[in-house]
């Protein structure tokens, strides 16, 4: 029985549910009537039901799907203007007991070299990424609870805070390990991470149990329900995704849309973000043994209809896609991107040649951060990245209150520019220097003439710029 507020996995995500939706959605694909006031409600801005969006997603009539993309492109520029946070991924370690059968880290790959950092070589990857301008990075990790436990973890995390480096420092740590405990999450809470990070893979419990035949994470209702677990340990940021390839996208959509529908209904306040990922080929994974391969047409308005939905998540886009299809889908909704990433554990203090590569999947996007910081800037983004709601205490439901009045940029628009400005003057090389003041002079100006209402000195001086004062 569907129940967003059961904290049962199978009631909140109800597999008859998912199939009635996509019934009613494939029914209604062509209902010009029901598409037209599903897209009046989507207008306001406050999103929409796992239905009515599956809707919109289903809808093949070509003038209402360019009507889908134009609002998804004006809902991401009211919510989120021209800033595109910044992250990195940073693996620790690719030990890992599962058997997921999309991953290269499973145990039965004996191929893969196995690799867990010391806190040495931690110290170094924080360097090399504080050395290219990074400020907040993502750390991942296999579920191995003899080489990963939570104290590893804890510690890694505690190191990574503790580096500063000229003028560098790793102000936001977010977490992808795998579903925990209450009391392992209460711990990474009292560290001081920023948003903890899960991927659902696929919401569909047979299929996810297929995927997942052997190691604790076979376990559909511990992974499903970790969220909540996340919850009660006091983390009030957490961050959903699916693996789409794994299964049908339109069963994945309505899923995750639910996901996020119950941690409204149970927590008061949904996801903070929302990662888009495809598979990828990696070491012994081949993209192709998986039948649910989605194009890039089919992933753009995946992304739209999601901005439609759920307007305040933000939406995060990683280097498995090509600089194209990163460009297409920033203009649609992404709100958070990764550049210069390194999949393989060491691989920023010393990129590994191909065949000793530990890498949890192919990059497609290789850029240096600097080109991708550029290549934003061309577009007319400001690349932002600012950390300060978090260090602010703006997270969970006072950040979406803020958000879903659409006030954030009032914050986030002065803090964009003086962090951007920070990387121009530490790591910027000079071409990336000089298209970055002409656009900061820019915003500036449009600052100035009152296009955004900003709360500048309430939030400049909780940035923390080192010893400096960067303020204009
Ligand atoms: N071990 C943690 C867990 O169990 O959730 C998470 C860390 S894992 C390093 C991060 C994510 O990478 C996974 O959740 C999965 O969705 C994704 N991933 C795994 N294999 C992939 C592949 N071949 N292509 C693209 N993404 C992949």
């Amino acid at each position: 029985m569907y129940n967003p507020k059961s904290m049962e996995a199978e009631e909140f995500i109800s597999h008859e549910e998912i199939l009635d939706t996509l019934d009613y959605a494939e029914k209604n694909k062509h209902n010009r009537e029901l598409i037209d006031s599903i897209l009046e409600k989507a207008r306001l801005k406050n999103g929409l039901t796992h239905r009515e969006a599956s809707v919109l997603l289903a809808c093949d009539l070509e003038d209402k799907n360019q009507e889908i993309y134009k609002l998804a492109e004006q809902i991401k520029k009211d919510f989120y203007g021209n800033r595109i946070v910044l992250f990195a991924p940073l693996y620790l370690s690719n030990y890992c007991v599962n058997g997921c059968v999309y991953c290269p880290y499973h145990f039965k790959n004996k191929h893969i070299p196995r690799k867990k950092l010391t806190q040495e070589e931690i110290r170094n990857e924080v360097i090399a990424l504080q050395d290219m301008g990074h400020k907040r990075i993502a750390i991942e990790t296999g579920e191995d609870p003899v080489n990963n436990p939570i104290e590893y973890v804890l510690e890694s995390i505690k190191t990574i805070y503790s580096v500063k480096h000229k003028n560098g420092s790793i102000r936001r740590v977010n977490v992808n390990i795998a579903a925990t405990t209450v009391e392992n999450y209460k711990k990474l809470h009292d560290i001081g991470i920023g948003t903890y990070i899960l991927f659902q893979e696929t919401y569909n419990k047979e299929s996810y149990e297929t995927l997942h035949p052997t190691g604790p994470k076979h376990n559909y209702k511990w992974h499903t329900e970790a969220m909540d677990r996340a919850m009660a340990g006091g983390i009030d940021d957490v961050s959903l995704g699916v693996l789409f390839g794994l299964e049908s996208y339109r069963y994945e959509f309505a899923g995750l849309l639910m996901h996020a529908e119950h941690l409204e209904a149970v927590h008061g306040v949904g996801p903070h973000a929302i990662s888009v990922p495809r598979i990828k080929k990696a070491d012994d994974i081949n993209p192709e043994d998986f039948d649910n391969g989605i194009d890039d047409d089919i992933f753009a308005k995946i992304v739209a209809c999601i901005r439609i939905a759920v307007p305040y998540t933000g939406m995060i886009i990683s280097t498995r896609e090509t600089e194209e299809c990163r460009k297409r889908l920033l203009h649609l909704g992404v709100s958070q991107i990764s550049g210069g990433s390194k999949t393989s554990v060491g691989g920023y203090f010393n990129p590994m040649p191909e065949d000793e590569n530990s890498a949890q999947f192919d990059v497609s996007d290789r850029r240096p951060l600097d080109d991708v910081i550029k290549w934003l800037m061309q577009m007319g983004y400001i690349p932002s990245f600012c950390t300060a709601c978090y260090r602010s205490g703006r997270t969970g439901d006072r950040f979406m209150e803020i958000c879903k009045q659409q006030q954030i940029h009032n914050f986030c628009q002065p803090n964009a520019i003086l962090t951007l400005k920070e990387y121009l003057e530490d790591y910027a090389s000079p071409e990336t220097k000089e298209i970055g003041y002409k656009l900061i002079d820019k915003e500036l100006q449009s600052l100035v003439d009152g296009k955004v209402k900003t709360t500048v000195e309430e939030d400049l001086v909780k940035i923390e710029t080192g010893t400096r004062d960067l303020r204009f």
